[in-house]
């Protein structure tokens, strides 16, 4: 986790930002995950809601964004475990799902998420919710 991150918002952010992208869905994965590379976000990808417990621990990204069906250990389970470790609890966790029912956006928010996506997400609203949260990486890479 990058130090600054309490200083967020007075301070430039580094380049490089890191996204934890988490979807079972092989298709939405390499949709979203080459769009935001694109971008410039440095995109890192979990399969699973346990995969996604781990990797928010040793990538340590700035932004998360969880699918909320998976497999293993579903999104709501994975966001409880993650925000109830103090290092990662500051870290924005941004739900997509397809979950688009009544009392889905209250049942992520319970779990720990920050914001809620329904799918479905066109790469363009992904990108802008996450340059909302994020802001622009100062240096894209690929553009
Ligand atoms: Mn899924």
């Amino acid at each position: 986790m990058p130090a600054d991150r309490e200083s967020e918002g007075t301070l430039p952010r580094s380049p490089g930002q890191i996204v934890l992208l988490v979807e079972d869905n092989l298709h939405n994965r390499k949709i979203f995950a080459s769009i935001l590379s694109h971008y410039g976000y440095v995109v890192h990808e979990a399969l699973t809601g346990a995969e996604a417990v781990k990797m928010a621990q040793s990538v340590g990204p700035d932004i998360i964004l969880m699918d909320l069906s998976l497999p293993v250990m579903d999104g709501w389970e994975a966001t409880r475990q993650i925000k109830k470790i103090p290092e990662l609890r500051p870290i924005p966790i941004i739900a997509l799902t397809a979950h688009a029912m009544a009392g889905d956006e209250r049942r992520a928010r319970e779990a720990g998420c920050d914001d809620y996506l329904s799918k479905p997400i066109s790469p363009k609203k992904l990108v802008a919710e996450v340059q909302r949260v994020l802001g622009k990486p100062e240096n894209p890479s690929a553009l």
